[in-house]
């Protein structure tokens, strides 16, 4: 897959709609996707789509499960009154970004709308300066109150409605990126491992529900039952204004994720593959849960050590999420090499040390 088959491909995931618990559009893009490189796929019980790439090892062969998640943030409408929606927020969504955004809900037929609030004159003097509540915000879709009745129903997802845009320099920015990069990258990795025989079982996962409950992941991981686990997902990018010490460099790698949610053994098998690989990356301190679907993989069943892998994305749970094409890749290749160079002593010689 070339730079221009990678930044199409992104853009239609980005452009796939799948709020969290509302996935199955994106699952279907994904699943077309996946299918040249991993053509067995199922999906579980609660929408997680699984794809294997079989290993070329001995069977039982062990297996290592790659999971990135699906779905994304939005509105949900809570109350219809006139032609303007109360709503609440799918996983979370900072109320500072939404006024002026133009949404779509998703209701019998898609329903265009934009996200508005009082105008400051006319606020009482004291809340003029107050940063936008969710509970003061509104979509306005212009609908008489009975067409808003009969198109719009209470629990409706709304989706931002900003399409992708591709910035100087391979920056793709759009919503949702977090986490369709890391499908991307899981596109990436299914296809650099089926031009070359790797001995353990690979299943890409694209889960559901990360932004609200990780229930995609726990099942997933259950289902599959893997030896190994890795959750792909973003994290945050340096960018002006921000701390240095808790973002990372835009265009220079993958993030590697350090901390109770990344079993010892499998950071250094990260470490080693990009060294052999020459892939650059950055060491993610995270002394706590991680925020991804890794706290619920690696806790399932007995525990499956499990690894963090993070691709550097500005301006997460906005509209305008931006990440570099390149990031995508790398990480990608990263996944690759490292799921591509497991053997049979990988597992007896594992030790949490
Ligand atoms: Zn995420």
């Amino acid at each position: 897959m070339d730079d221009k088959a990678l930044s199409t491909h992104l853009q239609t995931l980005l452009r796939a709609q799948g709020l969290s618990a509302f996935e199955a559009p994106v699952r279907d893009v994904i699943a077309v996707a996946w299918r040249r490189s991993a053509p067995k796929q199922t999906v579980s019980r609660l929408g997680s789509l699984h794809a294997l790439q079989p290993g070329t090892g001995r069977t039982p062969r062990p297996k290592i499960l790659l999971a990135a998640h699906m779905d994304k943030i939005g509105l949900m409408v809570t109350q219809v009154i006139d032609g303007f929606c109360r709503v609440a927020e799918i996983g979370g969504l900072d109320p500072r970004i939404l006024p002026g955004q133009p949404f779509i809900i998703l209701g019998r037929e898609p329903v265009p709308a934009v996200v508005i609030l009082p105008p400051a004159a006319l606020l009482p003097p004291d809340r003029k300066a107050d940063a936008a509540r969710l509970q003061d915000l509104w979509l306005d879709t212009g609908l008489p109150a009975a067409e808003a009745a009969r198109l719009i129903r209470i629990g409706d997802p709304a989706a931002f409605a900003q399409q992708p845009v591709v910035l100087a320099n391979e920056r793709i920015t759009g919503p949702s990126l977090d986490d369709r990069a890391g499908i991307a990258a899981l596109t990436v990795c299914l296809e650099e491992l089926a031009a070359r025989p790797h001995r353990w079982d690979m299943i890409a996962a694209a889960t559901v529900q990360e932004e609200e409950t990780l229930g995609g992941a726990a099942t997933s991981a259950f289902a599959v039952k893997p030896d190994l686990a890795v959750a792909v997902d973003v994290t945050f990018a340096a960018g002006p204004g921000l701390p240095e010490h808790k973002t990372f460099p835009i265009a220079e790698g993958p993030t590697i994720g350090i901390g109770p949610n990344a079993h010892p053994a499998m950071v250094r098998a990260f470490e080693q593959a990009a060294g052999k690989a020459g892939i650059k990356y950055a060491l993610e301190v995270m002394p706590a849960n991680s925020g991804t679907d890794a706290i619920a993989l690696q806790i399932t069943a007995e525990g499956i050590p499990t690894a963090v892998i993070g691709i550097p994305l500005r301006y997460m749970h906005s509209a305008v999420e931006t990440v570099a094409l390149a990031d995508v890749r790398q990480t990608g290749r990263l996944l690759a090499e490292m799921a591509g160079a497991l053997d049979d002593k990988f597992l007896p010689d594992l030790k949490w040390e």
